[in-house]
Parts: structure tokens; C-alpha cells; sequence
């Protein structure tokens, strides 16, 4: 599933895409990939609009159109938006063909449809929940080691459990939480209120050291994901223990250890993660 460095990489490619191009005719091949407004509304919405800027808001990213309004993506877990020539052939599960004025395509495509696509204002995708409340950018400012620590002090839940809830920390999933935990030497599984100051602080180290570094590579290509040029990112060949379980830890050799928390796979180094 697409997290952060990912949709960041699509977002800043879309950026230099996109931004001055009007939609000049929209097409859905599904109906129920657009969860706001209706698709013929949103059809009709859309078509005229040029894009004003492309931003990205935990996993979402989020279109300005000059109207106002904004073209609200998420990928979930095998979504896909392209920028393409319009005779390059659709693959299967393609849900939207919007033509820009330069002759190209923005396309969505998602095999398992966990995605979704919604237009509106800021405040209405909000209100609707369609964009959900969001807790710190966790490549921001707002990401202080105080208010990091606040947030962990305050749970009882597994530093993996909290560090997928994104109200909390926007952006991260199951491959850069456990790899954060991995630089940080903290067991994912270990629970929050548990933690000491200096695990606290390694860990709010790690988490924007994994990220940047990530970002750099252009994303992990560890299922479907690729980027606006359908291409691989390139961060899969250093991750340390995301889908290592049963490895030998790059660090001390120790077997990694694979397990369940909070409802997704985990894989940590007993050895090194206390
Ligand atoms: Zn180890």
C-alpha cells in the first residue's frame, strides 16, 4: 500500500505534470470509484477546470482547481494515477480518463478499488469525512519532539497501533513504521507508555530519516505500486526489515521475527529491538 514517500513522489510528479493544464473531458469507467458528488455531477464539475496545485495531506493527495475546489485522490492499497499519451492502452480496472489540454491523459487505475477519488471544497471533502481528520505531517515543523512524545505518552497501545492511526501521525503504514522502529531499536510491539524519553527520541528521529531517505528513492515498489510515469521507486532494495521475516537482521544477524500487531504483519529483530 502506497504511504508516505510514495504518494509524496506521486504528488510532486503530478505537480510538474499537471499544474496549468485544464481538464478538457472527463470519462469514468466505474461510477463507484468517485465517492463525492455523484459521477455524472462530478463529471460535469470537473470538465473545464484547470489545476491550480497539487498537494498531498497524509496519503491523500489533493488537486487545487481554480474554481476553488479540490480533486481529492487516495490509492489505497493497489491505486494508480498516470499521466500518459491517450493511445497508450488502458490496463484493466482503469476507472477515470481525464483528457488535459496538452494532448495528455490522467488516469486512475485500481485492481482491488480500495481507492477512491472525491471533488469538492475543502471543507465539504471534511465535513463528509471523505477526508478524514488527520493527526501531524510528520515531515513538518508541526512534527516536534514534544508533541511527539505527548501523543505516545498518552496510549497504552503498541507503538506500531499507534503509529498506523493516523489521526495521530499522517502518512505512515506497515512498511515504514516497522522500518522506523528497526533504526530506532525499538520493538514495534513494545507498548507506548512503556517507552523511555531516549527511545522516544530515536524513534521521532527515525521515522523522518526512514521517510526522507525513502522519498529520495522515489518510493518502495514492494506490490503494485509505480509512480505518474509508471515506473518502480527504488527505496525496496534497502528496506532492513520490512518483508524480512525469518532473515538474518542486517545488523547482528539475529533471525528477524515475524508476527501480528495490531492487525498487520510486523517483522523485528529480537535482538536489537528491545
Ligand atoms: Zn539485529
Amino acid at each position: 500500500m502506497p504511504e508516505l514517500p510514495e504518494v509524496e513522489t506521486v504528488a510532486r510528479d503530478l505537480r510538474a505534470a499537471v499544474v496549468g493544464r485544464r481538464f478538457a473531458a472527463v470519462d469514468l469507467m466505474r461510477d463507484d470509484v468517485v465517492r463525492l458528488p455523484d459521477a455524472a455531477m462530478f463529471r460535469a464539475v470537473l470538465t473545464g477546470q484547470s489545476v491550480v496545485s497539487v498537494d498531498r495531506r497524509g496519503k491523500f493527495i489533493l488537486l487545487g482547481l481554480d474554481g476553488g475546489d479540490e480533486l481529492m485522490v487516495h490509492l489505497g492499497m493497489t491505486g494508480h494515477l498516470v499521466v500518459c499519451d491517450p493511445a497508450t492502452p488502458p490496463v484493466k480496472h482503469t476507472h477515470l480518463r481525464a483528457s488535459l489540454d496538452d494532448g495528455r491523459e490522467l488516469r486512475f487505475d485500481d485492481t482491488r478499488r480500495f481507492g477512491r477519488i472525491a471533488y469538492g471544497s475543502r471543507a465539504l471533502l471534511e465535513e463528509t469525512r471523505v477526508l478524514p481528520p488527520l493527526g501531524l505531517e510528520p515531515l513538518s515543523e508541526e512534527f516536534s519532539l514534544a508533541e511527539f512524545e505527548r501523543l505516545l505518552r498518552r496510549t497504552t497501545r503498541s507503538v506500531k497501533a499507534a503509529l498506523l492511526d493516523q489521526a495521530r501521525v499522517a502518512g505512515l503504514g506497515n512498511i515504514y513504521i516497522d522500518e522506523a522502529c528497526f533504526a530506532a531499536r525499538v520493538r514495534p510491539t513494545k507498548r507506548c507508555h512503556r517507552l523511555t524519553r531516549a527511545e522516544r527520541q530515536r524513534l521521532h528521529e527515525a521515522i523522518q530519516t526512514v521517510l526522507r531517505a525513502a522519498i529520495v528513492n522515489r518510493g518502495s515498489s514492494v506490490d503494485t505500486y509505480r509512480d505518474v510515469w509508471n515506473a518502480t521507486g527504488r527505496n525496496q532494495d534497502v528496506l532492513q526489515v520490512y518483508g524480512r521475516g525469518g532473515m538474518p537482521c542486517f545488523r547482528c544477524s539475529t533471525t528477524l521475527r515475524r508476527t501480528v500487531e495490531a492487525g498487520r504483519t510486523t517483522v523485528y529483530c529480537p535482538s536489537c529491538q528491545r
